[in-house]
């Protein structure tokens, strides 16, 4: 029998500030729960120890400004690294799934990194999927966030990648950070439908929640048919969490895992720290290893009935999700088609944790042979006035040569010809080659 692998990193020294929801004892109990139930040496369980992931490792998914060093503390690393271990347990078939209950959080940070955004500064699910396509050749990929808060960064990160699904749940950015997370994300014009967002009415309870898990987002991952199933796994839906408003419960936490059946699952926000975490955090653990939990209820449990109103609103976006995942082929192919060489678009992220307003000017280039590489002119307008424009250009794992080698001139001709920018990155995700230079001191980094 394969067990399940758990890997626990508590990062009981890292806090954004002392009284912040996301403070050294977020798992404090989540952890006592472990050891008090003996959860470790459980013969379905196998426990891993975390390490540290290195700069590459991140390099491949983000443009830390100016650099990954400044951005992030040793917590991020062993956090991202904690992830890496689980890969590597995964896919060298030492256990059939696995759990890494981790923090820092990751799924707010998106390619671009000017400072902490949503507690986040590194994604750590997509540096888990950049190292594993690199080291283990898997091409697709679905990524369910299961967090209450859209999950802006992963989604971000893969919003021109036909080959990874993000699908999304979460209270609905009207009445919550991060503000985004509509049903018309549906990705670039040349990754259409492969960002699903389901925003939910303030309330929904595990009945309207699994209505979407059995009749959209289980049928969206049977018609991908991926080679991997990750679970970004937020536990701030739960009906106690104070920075949310939904009612879910641990036990419709722990059936979710029973019907997603994740490979890898990785902790991302729950804020109930004491009354429900420490119980979904196990819920999920018995889901993952096959352990009867139909008895397992948190101390305070309450059950919760769906409105009428709300089901019809949840089956009438269950519909038109549907249509728009399983009209991507088509949409893809006439996008192209109309399209010139290049997809634009703006945008501004707000960091709530840190003040700062970015402004960003992206440009992808269409291509029929891959996902296309894509440049990115982004200010970040700090609190304290100081403002950091950088340019930053990205060759996705998939890159024809054309791409390639175009993306790797506009690079060189950037730094030659352009006074605008403080700093000018290339992220080679084919080459597996990251290259910085600072634009004020003519030095250049590579990795
Ligand atoms: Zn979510
Ligand atoms: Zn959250
Ligand atoms: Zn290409």
């Amino acid at each position: 029998m394969k067990q399940t692998g758990l890997l626990f990193f508590p990062a009981f020294d890292w806090a954004i500030t002392p009284t912040h929801p996301e403070r050294e004892e977020r798992l404090l109990y989540t952890r006592d729960l472990i050891f008090e139930e003996g959860v470790m040496d459980l013969q379905e369980i196998k426990e891993y120890q975390p390490r540290l992931a290195e700069i590459k490792d991140i390099a491949r998914v983000h443009f830390c400004i100016p650099d990954i060093e400044s951005q992030i503390l040793k917590a991020h690393l062993i956090a991202a690294g904690g992830s890496l271990v689980m890969a590597d347990a995964f896919f060298n078939k030492e256990i059939k799934n696995a759990f890494a209950i981790i923090r820092p959080p990751g799924h707010h940070a998106m390619t671009v990194s000017h400072g902490n955004r949503g507690f986040c500064n590194i994604n750590n699910e997509a540096i888990m999927v950049e190292y594993i396509r690199k080291n283990y050749g898997i091409k697709k990929i679905v990524i369910v966030d299961t967090d209450v808060h859209h999950g802006d960064g992963t989604s971000e990160i893969y919003y021109n990648d036909p080959d990874v699904l993000c699908i999304s749940f979460h209270q609905d950015g009207r009445t919550i950070f991060p503000g985004t997370g509509f049903i018309d994300e549906l990705g670039t014009p040349q990754a259409y439908g492969t960002n699903i967002n389901i925003p939910l009415i303030p309330g929904t309870t595990d009945v309207g929640i699994h209505y979407i898990l059995d009749n959209l987002i289980l049928p969206l991952i049977e018609e991908f048919k991926p080679d991997l199933i990750v679970n970004s796994a937020g536990q701030d839906n739960h009906y106690s969490d104070p920075l949310a408003n939904m009612r879910f419960t641990a036990q419709g936490y722990a059936k979710l895992n029973t019907k997603l059946a994740p490979d890898i699952a990785v902790l991302e926000g729950g804020y109930s720290v004491e009354t429900a975490l420490p119980y979904i955090n196990l819920g999920i653990i018995m889901a993952m290893a096959g352990i009867d939990y139909s008895n397992y209820y948190e101390p305070d449990y309450k059950s919760f009935s769906e409105s009428p109103e709300n089901m019809e609103y949840i089956k009438k976006m269950v519909n038109i999700q549907l249509e728009n995942f399983r009209n991507r082929e088509d949409v893809i192919a006439q996008n192209k088609k109309k399209r010139g060489k290049l997809i634009q678009d703006y945008k501004s992220v707000f960091y709530d944790t840190e003040f700062i307003n970015e402004e960003q000017y992206n440009k992808y280039r269409v291509c029929n042979k891959c996902s296309g590489y894509r440049m990115i002119d982004s200010t970040a307008h700090h609190r304290d006035g100081k403002v950091v424009r950088v340019y930053c250009i990205s060759i996705p794992s998939n890159s024809c040569s054309t791409c390639q080698e175009e993306a790797k001139s506009a690079y060189k001709d950037l730094i030659e010809n352009s006074s605008f920018f403080d700093y000018i990155y290339l992220q080679d995700r084919l080459g597996d080659e990251y290259r910085s230079t600072n634009m004020k001191t003519n030095i250049e980094k590579v990795l």
